[in-house]
Parts: structure tokens; sequence; C-alpha cells
């Protein structure tokens, strides 16, 4: 098995997407050297496939597609420890939040299930102006195929009134959806 990585020259390509994300992301890559302050302070890097050190550097070294492709975009929890960590002052936060949404606009969740997760939940905010656990599990399960994950739980908590069947609606369902629609517009605007 191949166990080196060979570096080829950056396309235009992936140039104009390199200059997009850290325009959208605030901030600039080349500021980092390395240090690893910020993944040493990552409540959530335990479980990442890249820690946040590792995703600048794939995107240093221009592998672009490997940090959109990447678990850890998905995995991290916006607290921000990072950024207020870095002693370049390089903003990691926004550039995950900036990888989620390229990587969303691209379609490269395939079976990610936080990924996944995420969709179902904003779906649900989005259509129901709260969140709906059921159709939230059972999206989640269905679309990463493991349709009975956490079954046994289901009626338990049912029962005891955590999870509801069907939908609670709130009052102002539709401001929030003109809430997402007026976010679809500002994203499109940029
Ligand atoms: S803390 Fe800043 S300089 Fe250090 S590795 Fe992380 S991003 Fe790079
Ligand atoms: S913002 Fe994300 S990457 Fe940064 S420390 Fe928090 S969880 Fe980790």
């Amino acid at each position: 098995m191949e166990s080196t990585i060979k570096l080829t020259p950056l396309t235009e390509h992936d140039q104009v997407l390199l200059d997009k994300i850290e325009k959208e992301a605030g901030t600039s890559i080349n500021l980092c050297y390395q240090c690893g302050k910020c993944s040493a302070g990552c409540p959530v890097g335990f479980a990442m496939d890249y820690t946040p050190r590792q995703v600048i550097r794939l995107l240093q070294l221009g592998l672009v597609n490997e940090a959109l492709s990447a678990e850890s975009i998905w995995i991290c929890a916006s607290c921000e420890t990072c950024s207020a960590r870095c002693p370049r002052g390089v903003d990691i936060a926004s550039l995950m939040d900036t990888l989620r949404r390229e990587a969303l606009d691209r379609g490269i969740i395939n079976d990610k299930k936080v990924a996944v997760f995420n969709q179902a939940f904003l779906a649900g905010v989005r259509n129901f102006g709260r969140t709906y656990e059921a159709g939230l599990l059972l999206t989640h399960n269905l679309k990463t195929m493991q349709p009975f994950k956490d079954a046994e739980l289901g009626l338990p908590m049912m029962s005891r009134g955590k999870v509801h069947l069907f939908p609670a609606k709130i009052k102002g369902r539709e401001q929030v959806k003109k809430i997402f629609e007026r976010a679809e517009k500002m994203r499109g605007e940029q």
C-alpha cells in the first residue's frame, strides 16, 4: 500500500476555492505556524479524524477536498476555544464553519452521520419552528442506513413523554421560515 502522499501544485480551481474559503471565513491559513495550541484546547479533538491543526495543514498543502471531506468539520462544536487560543489570530472556528457550508453546497456529506443529523435537525426547525425528535431520529437512522439504531429506547422515551410521535408546532412558524429564507438569500448574495 502507498504510504506517502505525493503533493502536486495547487490547481487554479483549488486556488480559487481556497481563496473563497479564506474570504468567507475572514482569516488566513498561511498565518498558522502549526504550534498545535488549537488542537490541544479542542474539547472534541479526540473524536476527530484530523485535529484542527491538521485541518489547517491540509488547506496549507492545497488538499482542499480532503479538508472538505473530513469528519472533523462536522464534529466541531463551534465553541471557539481554538480561535481564542491561537497565537497567530487564525479564526479556526470560522474556518470550520465555512468548510461545513462549502461541503454542504458541494454535497460532500456522503455517510457523515453528524452532517445528516445537522440537516435533519434544521429541517425540523424550519418546518415546525422547533425540533421534532421522532422525525429527526427516523430521518437520521434511515439516511445513515441503520434503521433500528436506538430503537429499544423509542417506546420507553415516548411513554415518559420525552419523545412525541407527532411534531409540536410553535405559533411563529412562518417567521422561522422567513429567517431561513433570509439566511439562504444572504448566503446567495455573498
Ligand atoms: S493555534 Fe493557530 S498557529 Fe497554532 S496550529 Fe492552531 S491555527 Fe496554527
Ligand atoms: S471551535 Fe471547533 S475546532 Fe475549535 S476548539 Fe471548538 S470544537 Fe474544536
